[in-house]
């Protein structure tokens, strides 16, 4: 597969490069700027909510933007997408690929003009002025991470949990257990507030949140920098989650997990620049592809590295430390999401792909 094949067309390009709150903005939808680790919020064009949380002090507003800008979320309808789902619900009522083909039309229209796609002049437009590059992300403290991840036992010990990994899901579970790939958090551990769930009472004031060891959360993946370090946990539903809306993993609540992915032993490797040359170095979708591709079977003394990303995961720092000479095997899913990591991964080493310093193929079942 070349960088070329897997490119999207340019103004999907174009529009997905914009801060989500610069849309909705050009969009003429009310927007609050962000404060700190925040990445702002807008009024909901879904369902029309101003507010969060209307019987509150809270001044925020419906939808949430996640910090560097490349996702939202609506607090009231749950409405959610990227850059380009904001523009199509805006315009048109639905997500992209719900529509038909002259809504469509129109909102490739409205992003081209926007973004001056296709021609030399620079968007003229007025501009919030939002922060430009990645603002340094806040992980929670390093110190409470190692305590919580020190705190928890092996996936085998845990009848609950290894059940679910071995019946429901067809792992071996002894394999994902001396790999450390993911750990059982006891069931009433103590947890700091932000290896929580949120919880709200029936006004929507906002409670202490729900430790994850007194939840179904209590399946840990750690989460590294492009330094290998311990930066964040993953916690997993374990079972099947009662509800599409449910989340089938949370990261520290209130911290980043931008720039943040999965990885085997070889992926830390990989991340702390110890990964011979000639690896290959998968990269898995989520954390039960990042399982699953860890402990496949493989040929002798062949070297690979898995790393596991969910969406914000992959930055140019992860990508500057897949080493020369490597293939890559783009592992995402085979859907709209999944293809879409996959050209942001090409995208980011499309360089070393021309000049041959780096091979990259899609993997396929
Ligand atoms: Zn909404």
């Amino acid at each position: 597969v070349t960088a070329h094949a897997m490119q999207r067309p340019e103004w999907i390009d174009a529009i997905s490069r914009e801060h989500v709150l610069e849309v909705a903005a050009a969009l003429s939808i009310e927007v609050q700027r962000p404060r700190g680790a925040s990445g702002g919020s807008f009024a909901c064009p879904a369902c029309n909510a101003q507010r969060r949380h209307p019987k509150t002090g809270d001044r925020r507003l419906a939808c949430g933007v996640r910090a560097g800008g490349g996702g939202w979320r609506c607090f009231e309808c749950d409405a959610h997408g990227d850059q380009l789902h904001l523009v199509a619900i805006a315009l048109e009522g639905r997500r992209y690929g719900e529509l038909r083909d002259d809504q469509k039309s129109r909102v490739r229209a409205w992003v081209q003009d926007w973004t001056r796609t296709g021609t030399a002049a620079s968007p003229a437009r007025p501009r919030l002025a939002l922060v430009t590059g990645d603002p340094t992300p806040a992980y929670p403290p390093p110190d409470e991470v190692l305590a919580l991840w020190n705190a928890c036992g092996s996936v085998r010990a845990d009848d609950r949990i290894a059940r679910w990994l071995s019946v429901d899901r067809g792992l071996d579970v002894a394999a994902i257990a001396t790999a450390e790939l993911c750990v059982s958090l006891p069931w009433g551990t103590r947890c700091p507030r932000w290896a929580g769930k949120p919880q709200h009472d029936e006004h929507g004031n906002e409670l202490d949140p729900k430790p994850w060891s007194e939840t179904a959360y209590r399946c840990l993946f750690p989460l590294f920098d492009h330094e290998g370090r311990m930066r964040n946990l993953l916690a997993r539903f374990v079972g099947k989650v009662p509800h599409e809306r449910v989340p089938k993993s949370r990261a520290a609540y209130r911290f980043a997990r931008t720039g943040l992915v999965l990885a085997d032993r070889g992926g830390r490797d990989l991340l702390a620049g110890e990964l011979e040359p000639g690896a290959r170095v998968v990269i898995a979708e989520g954390e039960m592809d990042l399982l699953a591709f860890a402990i496949a079977p493989r040929d002798a003394g062949e070297r690979v590295a898995v790393l596991g990303i969910v969406s914000g995961s992959w930055t140019t720092a992860i990508a500057a430390r897949v080493p020369d000479g490597a293939t890559v095997v783009i592992a995402t899913h085979l859907d709209r999401d999944g293809e879409k990591y996959a050209a942001a991964i090409v995208e980011s080493l499309a360089p070393r792909l021309r000049s041959g310093a780096l091979h990259a193929e899609r993997w396929a079942p």
